[in-house]
């Protein structure tokens, strides 16, 4: 027996070109899977009606890029010595707290940052885990707490050969070993990821490709978030960090390349050449002080770019506000981007990054993956004409009412459905608590 449910008198965005905004329509459910999408009333009984007046339906936000375990810093006083460059940052800060993680933390932070993508409207993320003391069974820890919270997520372990090629041969063992661990999950996937080619041989990354494309899942890698990546190829290899992947076989239309800030013309031309995709972090761009993605130059070349978060803020919504302002102050022009641009980043053009034709907008057939906003409390009318300016100007993650994750209702009237709330802070607290510890007490002279 299938079960359907009808989410009707809603403002609907669907992200789909064939009919984008339905002033007041029905979606209906069944299963797992978008049956119907329509204006006006759809005269049939459903399992369960949702009403959503006063309500803007949108596809599930994907965020195209995260670190689940970025999470357990929030907050956190590193008695570091402040960096002042991004190489610095990796070193006093990111690097310390890859090697103090275990497997538990992987855990608990891919509960409440799951949890609090979901709460503020993602429905998928793209994560990459990174702990070189806790690699055997991580993937297994993080996707146990994806399923416990519900939302859906592609999962992997970053390869990187900064101490030693045992830590990458590792690496890449766990990341096969949970290749068929996760067929048997319908919410949680595998990509292939490498830290970022300053960090590792032209080997490593060959291995990697072929890895990829042996599993036939996609490859992800940080590109020139920081000049030490470029700077590191061009010392070495006299290649600029696309030029050195486009070398070694690394670019194509299942790579997705996180960053991209310090990158040229030439290696636009070869990233949009390759049907490779990158993905946005301006947020975290911004926290790190790296510099501005030139976005616009790859939209105008064709490259399908995505919205992240990198580990940093995990409500979508903020990252786009940011996605819009950040290209407009850089060029000094509030032309520079705009919202429509935005959305499709933290949407569509985020799911097509991963190959997921099944998601990033509401369109019959695709996965039931949709977010409810509430919309009644906005001062300006909620129309057609000005939804999508509402959606990057006025919405926050704390406005999302509903989610629902293949169909399921995993978030309800703003809380999470499908666990205790107080569970996943308390272990994540715990969790926090004992990693700051760890940090705090194995000092060596940055303090760390
Ligand atoms: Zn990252």
């Amino acid at each position: 027996m299938s079960h359907t449910v009808l989410i009707e008198n809603g403002l609907i965005v669907t992200m789909d070109d064939k009919k984008p905004i339905i002033g007041e329509g029905y979606v209906l459910v069944e299963d797992n899977l978008i049956k119907e999408v329509g204006e006006g009333n759809l005269r049939a009984d459903a399992d369960e009606t949702i009403d959503a007046s006063g309500h803007i339906v949108i596809p599930g936000i994907i965020t195209a890029h995260t670190h689940l375990y970025g999470i357990l810093l929030r907050g956190a006083n590193l008695r570091i010595r402040p960096p002042t460059d991004f190489a610095q940052v990796l070193q006093r800060v990111w690097w310390p707290v890859d090697e103090a993680l275990t497997v538990d933390d992987a855990y608990a932070s891919a509960l409440s940052a799951s949890a609090a993508m979901l709460q503020a409207g993602s429905t998928f993320f793209a994560d990459t885990y990174s702990g070189p003391n806790s690699i055997e069974g991580s993937l297994s820890a993080i996707a146990r707490a994806v399923r416990e919270i519900g939302i859906r997520g592609m999962i992997a372990f970053e390869v990187t050969e900064r101490h030693d090629s045992e830590e990458a041969r590792r690496g890449l063992e766990e990341t096969e070993r949970a290749a068929t661990e996760l067929k048997k999950y319908a919410t949680v996937s595998l990509m292939v990821s490498v830290h970022a080619s300053f960090t590792v041989s032209d080997e490593l990354i060959e291995q990697a490709v072929s890895i990829a494309s042996e599993l036939k899942v996609p490859l992800t890698i940080h590109v020139s978030e920081g000049l030490v990546d470029l700077y590191h190829n061009l010392e070495r290899y006299g290649e600029r960090t696309v030029e050195r992947l486009d070398r070694l076989g690394a670019l194509g239309p299942h790579t997705v390349l996180a960053h991209c800030v310090h990158v040229n013309d030439t290696e636009l031309d070869i990233i949009a050449e390759r049907n490779a995709s990158v993905v946005h972090n301006p947020m975290s761009n911004m926290l790190n002080g790296v510099g501005v993605a030139p976005v616009p130059e790859m939209i105008e070349r064709g490259i399908t770019v995505g919205l992240g978060n990198d580990g940093w803020i995990f409500d979508p919504f903020e990252n786009m506000r940011t996605a819009l302002t950040v290209h407009r102050l850089n060029r000094r022009n509030p032309s520079a981007m705009d919202e429509k641009t935005v959305l499709n980043m933290a949407t569509i053009w985020g799911a097509v990054c991963y190959g997921l034709s099944d998601l990033g907008s509401i369109t019959e057939g695709k996965l039931a993956d949709l977010t409810l906003i509430d919309a009644e409390s906005l001062p300006t009318p909620v129309d057609e004409e000005s939804v999508i300016g509402h959606l990057i100007h006025s919405i926050g993650g704390a406005d999302v009412s509903d989610v629902f994750v293949g169909g399921r209702r995993v978030i309800r009237a703003g809380q999470l459905a499908t666990t205790e709330p107080g569970r996943v802070t308390r272990i994540s607290r715990e969790r926090a608590r004992h990693l700051w510890h760890r940090l705090q007490v194995s000092g060596d002279e940055s303090g760390v």
